[in-house]
Protein backbone atom coordinates (compact mmCIF):
# COMPACT_ATOMS: atom_id res chain seq x y z
CA UNK A 1 0.00 0.00 0.00
CA UNK A 2 2.82 2.33 1.12
CA UNK A 3 4.54 1.23 -1.64
CA UNK A 4 1.78 2.41 -4.58
CA UNK A 5 1.41 5.70 -2.32
CA UNK A 6 5.26 6.40 -2.52
CA UNK A 7 5.29 5.39 -6.91
CA UNK A 8 1.86 7.31 -7.21
CA UNK A 9 3.77 10.04 -5.99
CA UNK A 10 6.77 9.38 -8.01
CA UNK A 11 4.26 9.61 -11.25
CA UNK A 12 2.95 12.63 -10.01
CA UNK A 13 6.05 15.00 -9.82
CA UNK A 14 7.38 13.45 -12.76
CA UNK A 15 4.18 14.64 -14.27
CA UNK A 16 5.10 18.04 -12.66
CA UNK A 17 8.43 17.69 -14.00
CA UNK A 18 7.47 17.12 -17.82
CA UNK A 19 4.67 19.81 -17.42
CA UNK A 20 7.28 22.44 -16.01
CA UNK A 21 9.85 21.70 -18.94
CA UNK A 22 7.05 22.14 -21.53
CA UNK A 23 6.39 25.64 -20.03
CA UNK A 24 9.82 26.07 -20.26
CA UNK A 25 10.06 25.50 -23.68
CA UNK A 26 6.90 27.51 -24.82
CA UNK A 27 8.30 30.49 -23.17
CA UNK A 28 12.03 29.87 -24.51
CA UNK A 29 10.24 29.81 -27.82
CA UNK A 30 7.62 33.31 -27.50
CA UNK A 31 11.01 34.98 -26.21
CA UNK A 32 12.12 33.89 -29.59
CA UNK A 33 9.77 35.00 -31.65
CA UNK A 34 9.54 38.39 -29.86
CA UNK A 35 13.02 39.01 -30.23
CA UNK A 36 12.51 38.46 -34.20
CA UNK A 37 9.20 40.57 -34.20
CA UNK A 38 10.83 43.26 -32.97
CA UNK A 39 14.40 42.78 -34.85
CA UNK A 40 12.40 42.40 -37.98
CA UNK A 41 10.23 46.27 -36.99
CA UNK A 42 13.28 47.92 -36.58
CA UNK A 43 14.81 46.31 -40.27
CA UNK A 44 11.51 47.83 -41.45
CA UNK A 45 11.77 51.18 -39.48
CA UNK A 46 15.45 51.74 -40.72
CA UNK A 47 14.50 50.71 -44.60
CA UNK A 48 11.71 53.59 -44.64
CA UNK A 49 13.71 55.98 -42.92
CA UNK A 50 16.47 56.06 -45.72
CA UNK A 51 13.73 55.82 -48.56
CA UNK A 52 12.05 58.61 -46.91
CA UNK A 53 15.42 60.73 -46.54
CA UNK A 54 16.54 60.03 -50.00
CA UNK A 55 13.60 61.03 -51.99
CA UNK A 56 13.04 64.42 -49.54
CA UNK A 57 16.59 64.67 -50.34
CA UNK A 58 15.91 65.21 -54.45
CA UNK A 59 13.10 67.50 -53.45
CA UNK A 60 14.40 70.34 -50.90
CA UNK A 61 18.31 69.54 -51.19
CA UNK A 62 18.72 69.37 -47.51
CA UNK A 63 22.32 69.04 -46.66
CA UNK A 64 23.28 67.54 -43.36
CA UNK A 65 22.95 63.72 -43.93
CA UNK A 66 24.02 63.68 -47.60
CA UNK A 67 26.77 61.22 -47.06
CA UNK A 68 24.56 58.73 -45.99
CA UNK A 69 21.97 59.63 -47.80
CA UNK A 70 24.44 59.28 -50.94
CA UNK A 71 25.59 56.18 -49.72
CA UNK A 72 21.58 54.55 -49.19
CA UNK A 73 20.78 55.31 -53.02
CA UNK A 74 24.00 53.71 -54.35
CA UNK A 75 22.97 50.43 -52.45
CA UNK A 76 19.86 50.98 -53.82
CA UNK A 77 20.97 51.19 -57.43
CA UNK A 78 23.42 48.52 -57.31
CA UNK A 79 21.81 46.53 -55.59
CA UNK A 80 18.55 46.14 -57.52
CA UNK A 81 18.73 42.73 -56.65
CA UNK A 82 19.44 42.91 -53.24
CA UNK A 83 17.51 46.38 -52.22
CA UNK A 84 14.64 45.93 -53.96
CA UNK A 85 15.17 41.64 -53.84
CA UNK A 86 12.92 41.81 -50.37
CA UNK A 87 10.66 44.64 -51.03
CA UNK A 88 9.35 43.42 -54.49
CA UNK A 89 8.43 39.81 -54.20
CA UNK A 90 4.91 40.32 -53.23
CA UNK A 91 3.71 38.05 -50.48
CA UNK A 92 -0.32 36.59 -51.06
CA UNK A 93 -1.31 38.46 -48.34
CA UNK A 94 0.23 42.00 -50.49
CA UNK A 95 -1.13 40.61 -53.48
CA UNK A 96 -4.61 40.65 -52.50
CA UNK A 97 -3.64 44.52 -51.96
CA UNK A 98 -3.25 45.05 -55.48
CA UNK A 99 -5.50 48.12 -56.82
CA UNK A 100 -5.63 48.65 -60.44
CA UNK A 101 -3.13 46.00 -61.80
CA UNK A 102 -4.18 46.18 -64.92
CA UNK A 103 -2.58 50.61 -65.05
CA UNK A 104 1.12 48.57 -64.30
CA UNK A 105 2.21 48.36 -67.91
CA UNK A 106 5.44 49.80 -69.81
CA UNK A 107 4.96 52.55 -72.90
CA UNK A 108 8.08 53.68 -73.98
CA UNK A 109 9.96 52.45 -77.18
CA UNK A 110 10.42 49.27 -77.07
CA UNK A 111 6.98 48.86 -75.32
CA UNK A 112 4.30 50.62 -77.96
CA UNK A 113 0.79 50.48 -77.54
CA UNK A 114 -1.59 48.17 -79.65
CA UNK A 115 -1.91 50.06 -82.81
CA UNK A 116 -6.01 50.42 -81.53
CA UNK A 117 -5.67 51.60 -78.36
CA UNK A 118 -7.44 54.59 -78.82
CA UNK A 119 -10.89 52.22 -79.60
CA UNK A 120 -10.21 49.96 -76.47
CA UNK A 121 -10.59 52.48 -73.82
CA UNK A 122 -12.95 55.26 -72.65
CA UNK A 123 -11.93 58.47 -71.37
CA UNK A 124 -13.52 60.82 -69.19
CA UNK A 125 -13.07 64.40 -68.38
CA UNK A 126 -10.47 65.29 -65.42
CA UNK A 127 -9.95 68.80 -65.99
CA UNK A 128 -10.93 72.34 -67.62
CA UNK A 129 -8.91 75.03 -67.71
CA UNK A 130 -11.87 77.04 -69.10
CA UNK A 131 -10.77 76.67 -73.14
CA UNK A 132 -10.28 73.15 -73.23
CA UNK A 133 -11.04 69.98 -71.50
CA UNK A 134 -8.47 67.38 -70.60
CA UNK A 135 -9.47 63.73 -70.41
CA UNK A 136 -8.25 60.53 -68.44
CA UNK A 137 -9.09 56.83 -68.60
CA UNK A 138 -12.01 56.65 -66.92
CA UNK A 139 -10.51 53.94 -64.61
CA UNK A 140 -8.22 56.14 -63.03
CA UNK A 141 -10.19 59.30 -63.33
CA UNK A 142 -11.53 60.19 -60.31
CA UNK A 143 -7.97 59.00 -58.41
CA UNK A 144 -6.81 62.37 -60.66
CA UNK A 145 -9.92 63.99 -59.73
CA UNK A 146 -9.39 63.73 -55.59
CA UNK A 147 -5.67 64.41 -55.70
CA UNK A 148 -6.50 67.85 -57.14
CA UNK A 149 -9.27 67.98 -54.72
CA UNK A 150 -6.60 67.06 -51.68
CA UNK A 151 -3.84 69.51 -52.60
CA UNK A 152 -6.79 72.23 -53.16
CA UNK A 153 -7.43 71.46 -49.67
CA UNK A 154 -3.54 71.92 -48.41
CA UNK A 155 -3.61 75.47 -50.21
CA UNK A 156 -2.16 74.17 -53.43
CA UNK A 157 -3.62 74.93 -56.96
CA UNK A 158 -2.54 72.27 -59.51
CA UNK A 159 -3.63 72.69 -63.21
CA UNK A 160 -3.20 70.18 -65.94
CA UNK A 161 -1.67 71.04 -68.94
CA UNK A 162 -1.63 68.05 -70.85
CA UNK A 163 -3.33 64.69 -70.45
CA UNK A 164 -4.75 61.60 -73.08
CA UNK A 165 -3.82 62.70 -76.53
CA UNK A 166 -5.12 59.76 -79.15
CA UNK A 167 -2.53 57.89 -81.11
CA UNK A 168 -4.13 59.30 -84.04
CA UNK A 169 -3.15 63.41 -82.75
CA UNK A 170 0.06 61.89 -82.18
CA UNK A 171 0.31 60.46 -85.22
CA UNK A 172 -0.83 64.41 -87.00
CA UNK A 173 1.86 66.43 -84.20
CA UNK A 174 4.48 63.61 -85.45
CA UNK A 175 4.07 63.86 -89.04
CA UNK A 176 3.43 67.93 -89.14
CA UNK A 177 7.37 68.10 -87.07
CA UNK A 178 8.73 65.76 -90.03
CA UNK A 179 7.31 67.69 -92.83
CA UNK A 180 8.36 71.39 -90.96
CA UNK A 181 12.05 69.52 -91.12
CA UNK A 182 12.08 68.78 -94.66
CA UNK A 183 11.19 71.85 -95.71
CA UNK A 184 13.92 73.33 -94.07
CA UNK A 185 15.94 70.65 -96.00
CA UNK A 186 16.07 67.87 -93.93
CA UNK A 187 15.66 64.23 -95.76
CA UNK A 188 12.77 62.40 -94.52
CA UNK A 189 15.21 59.84 -92.17
CA UNK A 190 17.09 62.75 -90.74
CA UNK A 191 13.33 64.12 -90.41
CA UNK A 192 12.23 61.37 -88.27
CA UNK A 193 15.19 61.06 -86.23
CA UNK A 194 14.57 64.59 -85.36
CA UNK A 195 11.29 64.96 -84.43
CA UNK A 196 11.82 61.33 -82.01
CA UNK A 197 13.82 63.61 -79.82
CA UNK A 198 11.36 65.81 -79.45
CA UNK A 199 8.00 64.27 -80.05
CA UNK A 200 6.95 60.79 -78.91
CA UNK A 201 6.10 58.43 -81.65
CA UNK A 202 2.68 57.77 -82.15
CA UNK A 203 2.00 54.65 -79.10
CA UNK A 204 5.16 55.02 -77.85
CA UNK A 205 3.82 58.37 -75.55
CA UNK A 206 2.10 57.66 -72.15
CA UNK A 207 -0.05 60.36 -73.01
CA UNK A 208 -1.64 57.80 -75.29
CA UNK A 209 -1.98 55.40 -72.88
CA UNK A 210 -4.84 58.01 -70.89
CA UNK A 211 -3.21 57.30 -67.50
CA UNK A 212 -0.36 60.29 -67.81
CA UNK A 213 -1.13 64.24 -67.44
CA UNK A 214 1.32 66.77 -66.98
CA UNK A 215 0.69 68.70 -64.05
CA UNK A 216 1.56 72.38 -63.29
CA UNK A 217 -0.17 74.64 -60.22
CA UNK A 218 -0.64 78.26 -60.65
CA UNK A 219 2.69 79.17 -59.20
CA UNK A 220 4.93 78.10 -61.94
CA UNK A 221 4.45 76.08 -65.54
CA UNK A 222 7.14 75.90 -68.13
CA UNK A 223 7.96 72.53 -70.18
CA UNK A 224 10.87 74.49 -71.21
CA UNK A 225 13.11 74.08 -67.74
CA UNK A 226 13.00 72.05 -64.46
CA UNK A 227 11.80 74.97 -62.18
CA UNK A 228 8.55 73.55 -61.26
CA UNK A 229 10.96 70.99 -58.78
CA UNK A 230 10.95 74.46 -56.76
CA UNK A 231 7.54 74.82 -56.29
CA UNK A 232 5.19 73.77 -52.98
CA UNK A 233 3.18 71.56 -55.53
CA UNK A 234 6.13 69.79 -56.25
CA UNK A 235 6.97 69.22 -53.10
CA UNK A 236 3.29 68.51 -52.26
CA UNK A 237 3.12 65.83 -55.48
CA UNK A 238 6.20 64.23 -54.17
CA UNK A 239 4.75 63.22 -50.50
CA UNK A 240 1.02 62.80 -51.74
CA UNK A 241 1.26 61.52 -55.39
CA UNK A 242 1.50 58.11 -54.13
CA UNK A 243 -1.61 58.04 -52.10
CA UNK A 244 -3.64 58.87 -55.51
CA UNK A 245 -1.74 55.67 -57.73
CA UNK A 246 0.40 58.18 -59.36
CA UNK A 247 4.25 57.93 -59.78
CA UNK A 248 6.92 61.28 -60.80
CA UNK A 249 7.60 59.09 -63.98
CA UNK A 250 10.95 61.01 -65.31
CA UNK A 251 13.12 61.46 -62.41
CA UNK A 252 16.11 63.18 -62.42
CA UNK A 253 19.25 61.02 -62.35
CA UNK A 254 17.18 58.33 -64.03
CA UNK A 255 17.21 59.83 -67.80
CA UNK A 256 19.74 57.00 -69.17
CA UNK A 257 17.13 54.60 -67.86
CA UNK A 258 13.70 56.22 -68.96
CA UNK A 259 15.41 57.67 -72.20
CA UNK A 260 13.84 60.90 -71.25
CA UNK A 261 14.60 64.49 -70.13
CA UNK A 262 13.89 65.05 -66.24
CA UNK A 263 10.51 65.76 -66.03
CA UNK A 264 8.84 67.27 -62.75
CA UNK A 265 5.66 68.13 -64.37
CA UNK A 266 4.97 63.72 -65.52
CA UNK A 267 2.77 61.91 -63.40
CA UNK A 268 1.89 58.13 -64.42
CA UNK A 269 -1.22 56.64 -62.77
CA UNK A 270 0.25 52.67 -61.75
CA UNK A 271 -2.34 52.50 -58.81
CA UNK A 272 -2.11 53.39 -55.43
CA UNK A 273 -0.70 49.90 -54.32
CA UNK A 274 2.81 50.00 -56.87
CA UNK A 275 2.97 53.65 -56.75
CA UNK A 276 4.58 53.19 -53.02
CA UNK A 277 6.08 49.97 -54.63
CA UNK A 278 8.03 51.90 -57.09
CA UNK A 279 8.82 55.52 -54.95
CA UNK A 280 9.92 53.25 -51.87
CA UNK A 281 12.01 51.40 -54.18
CA UNK A 282 13.69 54.34 -55.18
CA UNK A 283 13.55 52.85 -58.78
CA UNK A 284 12.54 54.17 -61.91
CA UNK A 285 9.73 52.05 -63.63
CA UNK A 286 12.23 50.90 -66.17
CA UNK A 287 14.32 49.80 -63.37
CA UNK A 288 11.30 48.58 -61.67
CA UNK A 289 10.15 46.26 -64.49
CA UNK A 290 13.69 45.07 -65.01
CA UNK A 291 14.23 44.20 -61.21
CA UNK A 292 11.14 42.23 -60.85
CA UNK A 293 11.94 40.28 -64.32
CA UNK A 294 9.41 41.70 -65.55
CA UNK A 295 11.73 42.54 -69.47
CA UNK A 296 13.74 40.19 -71.62
CA UNK A 297 16.77 41.60 -72.82
CA UNK A 298 16.18 43.81 -75.36
CA UNK A 299 13.67 45.59 -72.90
CA UNK A 300 10.20 44.40 -73.75
CA UNK A 301 8.06 43.76 -71.04
CA UNK A 302 7.10 40.08 -70.65
CA UNK A 303 4.74 40.54 -68.14
CA UNK A 304 2.48 42.99 -66.49
CA UNK A 305 1.56 43.79 -70.79
CA UNK A 306 -1.43 45.84 -71.78
CA UNK A 307 -4.42 43.61 -71.44
ZN1 LIG B 1 3.93 64.37 -70.23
Amino acid sequence: MAQQKKRRKKKISRQALILRWIMIIILVLLVWFAVKKIASAFKKVDDSAAVTSSSSESTSQTSGADDIITDSIADDSDGIVIGAGDDMTETTAEKENIDNAWAMFLVNNQNPLPDDYDKRITVKKVYSNGDRDFEFDERAADYLINMFAAAKKDGINLTVNSSYRTIEYQQFNFDRSVQQRINNGMSYDEAVLDTEKEVAYPGKSEHNAGLSADIFSDEYVSFDDDGFKNTKAYAWLMENAADYGFILRYPEGKEAETGIIYEPWHYRFVGVYYAHKVQESGLCLEEYFKANGWLDENGTATQMTVE
